[in-house]
């Protein structure tokens, strides 16, 4: 298979946030992997801003020691001293009125320009007012913001406001990378061009659907700032509820960004508030060699959830009377996400004496090695009659595209080759984050007003035992979590 690799127009991609976590983990390793791969015209320039005083050449460096370290590439690899030719540097304070002028100079006529705010939220406004003020933003440039995109919905609703006093929401590219997993897309591709599954993809056909995202890690380290969001949050309210929506939309009439989007906010938009029974929530315990939840998140009295599981109803005519089974936690017994859609079982068996036939299994893995897998009946081999046997037909991306796969491009240099191009198909749109937030405001509202602790569970576990029980009531079982 040949790797189509389409160059990017000519770009200023402004970081604001340049000497960040974020920066240097993701974004700088990112792009310089996307213009490894010919993806970026060697006139592009990329322009780091920050408070720190520094000048280019101290920031290529800086930006080559963390693509060195992120990107697992060799300090003397020639590709990396021609990428960092591409960097520069401005020293801005989003709140101070240094530094704008210059970065003015630094932008050129003709390309593409893109601003990242790799900052906290707080200072969205900050660069957004500037960046107009100054005339450094126009009609045409293009903004990209991160996650968290508030605490709930009159934070979003400010956010979004205050960003739209600036810039037309077609400017606007909110992240969530997830939505730049390669699977993740793939799941629209699954659905919308084959004719296998859609004709299944609904109540009648569809018993259930699990969608897992357990992390090994804990909270340890960034405690006290994961404790003000807690797993709804942190990971229900805007990962989980795009891959849901994906999952469950309907056909969009086009790949087209607000095409796709209107879907997406139907589903969120048909979710049934959830009821008291239909949530778990968990804090992982002390395993003797490293601190449980309270102690991490320096809070003895904490109340905020490391796991959350939770039983969601979308009411529409495609799935009524199919659960929507969502858990993710922190300190669980493998890293993995997945999504798994449990077909019904056949209305009859001709199979008699050989074992009922098992319900087929859709599963769509994120992470790690990304692929799918569907789980179908066959006759198991040799003599004895006809005894049935479930086997997976199981597909790697990795292994099914050879090289190509496995060198896949990930999600950050995937979604920032987005911006560049102007597709906003894989970014949240305004109303999107404000409905999600609307679904699970009552959520965390109502756990706030109740005197209830969240479920111990042991680190190493699937969570808590609470959880098992939400999936028992309704005579099903979540999953194993393993890698
Ligand atoms: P970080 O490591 O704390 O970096 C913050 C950056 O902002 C630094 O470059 C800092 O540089 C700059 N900064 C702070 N105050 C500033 C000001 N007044 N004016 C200009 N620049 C200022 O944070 P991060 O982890 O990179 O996260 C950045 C954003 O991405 C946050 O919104 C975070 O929630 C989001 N995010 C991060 C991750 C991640 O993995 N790190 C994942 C998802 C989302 P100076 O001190 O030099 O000014």
């Amino acid at each position: 298979m040949v790797s189509r690799v389409i160059p990017v127009e000519d770009f200023d991609l402004v970081i604001f946030g340049a000497t960040g976590d974020l920066a240097h983990r993701k974004i700088l390793p990112g792009l310089f992997r996307r213009f490894v791969a010919g993806q970026i015209p060697e006139t592009s320039r990329i322009i780091g801003a920050a408070r720190t005083e520094q000048d280019d050449e101290a920031f290529r460096a800086e930006a080559a020691r963390a693509i060195v370290e992120f990107a697992g590439v060799k300090k003397n690899d020639p590709r990396l001293a021609q990428f960092v030719e591409l960097l520069g540097y401005t020293a801005i304070d989003a709140r101070g009125e240094g530094g704008w002028n210059e970065l003015k100079g630094r932008m050129r006529e003709g390309a593409v320009h893109a601003f990242y705010f790799s900052v906290a939220p707080a200072l969205f406004g900050d660069i957004a007012e500037r960046l107009a003020g100054h005339g450094i933003a126009d009609a045409q440039s293009r903004i990209v913001v991160e996650k968290p995109f508030g605490r709930d919905l009159a934070s979003a609703r400010a956010l979004n406001a205050m960003l739209a006093q600036h810039f037309d929401e077609h400017q606007i590219y909110r992240i969530d990378h997830y939505l730049g997993k390669e699977t993740v897309q793939n799941l629209m591709a699954v659905r919308f061009a084959n004719v296998l599954f859609e004709p299944l993809w609904n109540a009648q056909y569809v018993d259930h659907v699990q969608i897992t995202v357990a992390e090994t890690v804990g909270v340890a380290g960034r405690g006290s700032y994961y404790d003000k969001s807690g797993a709804i949050r942190d990971m229900v309210q805007n990962h989980m509820m795009q891959l849901l929506c994906l999952i469950a939309m309907e056909p969009p009439y086009h790949f087209d960004p607000d095409a796709v989007r209107d879907e997406k906010l139907k589903v969120i938009r048909a979710l049934e508030p959830l009821e008291p029974g239909d949530i778990v929530r968990g804090q992982y315990q002390a395993d003797g060699k490293e601190p449980g939840y309270l102690e991490a998140a320096e809070n003895p009295d904490s109340r905020t959830e490391s796991y959350v599981a939770m039983k969601v109803r979308i009411s529409n005519w495609r799935w009524q009377g199919t659960p929507f089974y969502l858990r993710t936690g922190k300190k669980l017994r493998a890293r993995t996400s997945e999504i798994a859609i449990t077909f019904k079982e056949p209305p009859h068996s001709i199979f008699d004496d050989t074992g009922a036939p098992k319900a087929n299994e859709l599963v769509i893995r994120l992470q790690p090695n990304e692929g799918m897998n569907l789980k179908v009946m066959i006759k198991e081999p040799g003599p004895g009659g006809m005894r049935l046997v479930q086997v997976p037909l199981d597909m790697s991306f990795a292994d099914a595209l050879g090289a190509e796969g496995a060198d896949m491009p990930d999600a950050y240099e995937r979604l920032i080759m987005d911006v560049i191009r102007g597709n906003q198909t894989l970014f949240m749109r305004g109303d999107e984050v404000e409905a999600a937030w609307a679904w699970t405001d009552p959520i965390i509202n109502a756990w706030e007003d109740s005197k209830r602790r969240p479920e111990p569970y042991d680190p190493g576990s699937s969570g808590p035992e609470e959880a098992l029980r939400l999936m028992h009531r309704d005579n099903r079982r979540w999953r194993e979590i393993r890698s």
